[in-house]
Order: structure tokens, then sequence, then C-alpha cells
């Protein structure tokens, strides 16, 4: 239990919680039991057996990766158009999530969220010949009076233009960093794995503009360190490599990269010093560290971010400008930074889970413990109105779990039925209700899935144990 509890405590001085946890509702009233949130009434369609599961990008119906499979079996996500999927309710409370972490993240650094049209005007892509450019990527539709549009894959060009119309800028309100977070469109010509290559889905990406090249590569550093920050917070090992600058151009590039083997990133590391590029970067042969000559490492990576430093490639066309301090006009410095946010998701569940488990990173799972009272008419039925009433405890005593408790009424189903829905699902907790709670005091088991410890504890254990949790 002490080696637990420890276990618990460096998980969240690890996650560096930030303050001030935002009260939540619940959504589901038990009759006659007050506010408690009951996994019955919840629209979650399940398709446990594989056969089930319904077909997929392209219609190849071929299941093409673990994260895949397992969150269209849990329901998830529910395919609606090749690389487009309906996000359901427990996909939408972990993406919420990792939203705030991101605000937060974002926001430390001085971040600014807007949010921006994903309607775009074609004369904003054709400025910087990228209507062209980017060819059958770029969804491409008109409105009734013939004007042409894209959907937006990226919005640098928007947000350019928006700046650019600001015409009283003076170098003492730089740097500017404005992020947002929105659907972004892709006509990928290969969509697949689920969340991880779509042609919808959603990017927080975010646009810096800075008075110097040197600040502006301190902001670029500012915001690779958050990026950095993020993924320590949610326990990914993600590698920031030198990245190719591609379509969107500039003079320096990163990405971030998640070692997967679904991944469709091949990367180098040097072993014995801190060198790692995209091997699209390096010569064919090269098979040696370009920094200390040693031998280079390859790996597989899922791409969850890139930054590129941008210099005046977008405020030279728009005409982006503020005054300096020499009272003149001077085009704005710019970086553009991106993160995947439901390549993200699907990302860490790929990762994190087994073949048949989902796992979450504790900050993202979209709710941090499921209570299983006994089965209706067995043995250990009079518990059930302890279940509830440490149900109503938990929510009380241990403030941020608000709305974060799940009961799974369905008590039709043994314990064990339940619990195996339960492990499949990933609650970072689950608590059951059985023989050991008619016990003078009742104990509960309590199953820690992501440290795979099962402990028994009374409710103040219990409470205890919980209060340790990490809600964002
Ligand atoms: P990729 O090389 O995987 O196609 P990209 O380099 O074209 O990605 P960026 O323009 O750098 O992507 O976009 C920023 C981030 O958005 C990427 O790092 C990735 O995490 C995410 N992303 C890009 N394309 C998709 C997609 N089709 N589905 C889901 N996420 C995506
Ligand atoms: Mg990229």
């Amino acid at each position: 239990m002490e080696g637990l509890l420890t276990r618990c405590r460096a998980l969240a001085a690890c996650s560096r919680q930030l303050s001030g946890s935002i009260p939540r509702r619940f959504h589901h009233c038990a009759p006659g039991r007050g506010k408690r949130l009951v996994l019955s009434r919840m629209f979650q369609p399940q398709n446990l057996r594989e056969d089930q599961v319904p077909s997929l990008e392209g219609g190849s119906g071929d299941l093409t990766c673990k994260s895949q499979r397992l969150m269209l079996q849990v329901g998830l996500i529910h395919p609606a158009s090749p690389g487009c999927y309906h996000l359901l309710p427990y996909t939408v409370r972990a993406l919420e999530k990792l939203v705030r972490v991101i605000d937060q993240e974002m926001r430390a650094i001085g971040g600014q969220k807007v949010s921006m049209p994903s309607l775009s005007p074609a004369e904003l892509w054709r400025a910087t010949n990228r209507w062209d450019l980017m060819g059958k990527e770029l969804l491409r539709l008109r409105d009734r009076h013939g004007k042409e549009y894209c959907l937006g894959p990226t919005h640098e060009e928007a947000v350019t233009a928006l700046v650019a119309s600001q015409k009283t800028l003076s170098y003492k309100q730089l740097p500017f960093l404005l992020y947002q977070v929105t659907r972004k469109f892709r006509d990928e010509p290969r969509p697949r794995f689920g969340l991880l290559r779509g042609r919808e889905f959603y990017m927080k990406d975010m646009y810096t503009f800075d008075s110097s090249p040197e600040a502006a590569r301190q902001t670029y550093g500012l915001v690779c360190d958050a990026y950095s920050s993020l993924f320590a917070r949610l326990g990914l090992p993600c590698v920031k490599v030198q990245a190719g600058v591609g379509s969107i151009g500039g003079t320096m590039s990163h990405e971030f990269q998640l070692p997967a083997d679904v991944g469709e990133d091949q990367f180098a590391v040097c072993p014995s010093c801190s060198f790692s590029a995209n091997v699209e970067t390096l010569n064919l042969s090269q098979t040696n560290c370009p920094a200390c000559q040693g031998p280079l490492t390859e790996t597989k990576g899922i791409e969850v971010g890139h930054t590129f430093y941008l210099g005046t490639k977008y405020s030279s066309v728009f005409n982006a400008q503020f005054t300096n301090v020499h009272g003149k006009p001077s085009l704005a410095e710019m970086g553009c930074y991106g993160l995947g946010v439901t390549r993200i998701l699907a990302a860490a569940i790929e990762v994190l889970s087994t073949e048949y488990c989902l796992r979450w990173p504790g900050l993202l799972a979209p709710y941090q413990v499921c209570l299983i009272p006994p089965k209706k008419g067995s043995k250990e039925e009079v518990a059930t109105e302890l279940a509830g009433h440490l149900y109503d405890h938990i929510t009380e005593a241990v403030p941020q779990l608000r709305g974060e408790v799940l009961l799974d009424d369905r008590t039709h189903l043994t314990i064990g039925n339940r619990l195996k829905d339960a492990n499949k699902f990933g609650y970072p907790f689950v608590i059951i209700a059985g023989k050991r709670a008619l016990e003078a005091p009742a104990h509960y088991e309590v199953w820690c899935q992501n440290t795979g410890e099962v402990v028994f504890l009374t409710k103040e254990g219990v409470v205890g144990l919980l209060s340790q949790v990490q809600v964002v």
C-alpha cells in the first residue's frame, strides 16, 4: 500500500497538475438516489465482438492498427465516411481534457486563443501560390456566387492576413502567440489507422509574430519546450527530431515523434549525443551521426507535433508589419506550430494499450473511476447500498472527482463480467464492492489499472488513494 501511494504521489508530481479544476455537473440521475453517473444510461455503443466492428476507411473492412480496433470495439468512434469519424461521448471527454492541458501549456507561454473560420477564401491561397502547390490535398468548394474556397488544412495564410489587417502594431506589443484548436481538412490520399490519419481532424495550431529573428528564435524554443512539457505530463515519451519544412516552408523545423511500430515516419537517434532527425532530412547513405560520428539507431514514429521557423515567408506576402523601435515599418518574424489533437489521443492509446485492453494517459481518461456494486440476487447483494454510499462519499470527499466516477449499475451481470468490461475500457481505477464489503469495516477491491496493482481498502483508504488523482 505504501508503495502504491508513493507511486501515485510520484505520478501526481510528474503530471504537474495545475490548480483550479472546473466544477462539473452530473449528466444523469439515478432515480431516488441523488445525482449519480450510471453506466446503463450512457450512449456507449459496444461492439465487443470483432466481427461486429463497423466497416472502415476506403471500405476495405481491414482493421489496420490496435488503437483503431480498440476504439471501434468499445464505441469511442464510429465511421462516417473514409477518414471521417463520429467522436462518441468518451472520446469527446478525453479530447476536452487534452485541450485543457494544451490550453494550460499554451497560456503559460503567453498564448492567446483565437478561432478562425474553416472556410478559407481562395485568394489568400493564391497569394502564397499554395492554391496550386497543395494540389489534391486541398478540399475546394464554391459558394452560391461562384466564389472559391477551401476547407482549411492549416491557417498560415488566414492568420497572417488577420495580423496584417491590424495597421497600428508596435514592437512593444510583440510577440503575439495566437493559437486555436479547430477541425482541419485534408484530402489525404490514404486515410487510415482511425484517428491517426483522417481527412477531418482536430489540430492545435499556433502562429507567432516577433519583432526580430533573435526574438523569434527564442519564441520558437519556448513553444518547443511547452510541447515537451505537455508530452511529459501525458506520460508520452516523445522525441524532438530535426525535420524538413515541406509545403509549409521556412528555415528550421522539428517534429515531435512518438515511437510506435505503426508510425509512418522513420527517425534516427544517436545514442551517444542528443542528435535526432527524421531520416528524410539525412542522406540516403548516412548511417553515422553528423554531430559525433557515432552509429545512428532508426525508429518508427507517429508525428504528433511539428514546429516551423518561418521568418518573413508569409508576413512578406501579406505585409504583416509593425512599427519598430526606430519608428519604421518592419515585417514580423513568424513561426508556426502544430499539434495533432485527435492524433495524440489515438497515438497515446496505441502505445499504452495492450492488444485487448485500452489504456489512457491518466490525465485524459474519460472517467477516472468505475465503481462496481454486487450482482442482483448474489450473496453480497446487501453491499449494494454500501457501494452507493461509497460513490457519494468519494464525490463529496474528493471534489476533483465530481463527474469522474461512473457506477456500473448493470447489476444483472456478474462482478467478473463487469470487471472485464472495465478492464477493456481502461478506467484508471476500478472499485469493486464484493465479498469483503461485508466485513466490518467494509473493504473494497481497488484495481489500479495503470500500474496493474490490486489492493483492498476501507472507505478511508479509497478516499486517501483517490485524493492523489490528478484531474484536469
Ligand atoms: P503527416 O506527415 O503525418 O502527413 P504533416 O506533416 O502533413 O503530417 P503538419 O502539416 O505538420 O502535418 O500538421 C501538424 C500536425 O497535425 C501533425 O504533426 C500531425 O500530428 C497532425 N496531422 C497532420 N495530418 C493529419 C491527419 N491526416 N490526421 C490526423 N492528424 C494529422
Ligand atoms: Mg508535419
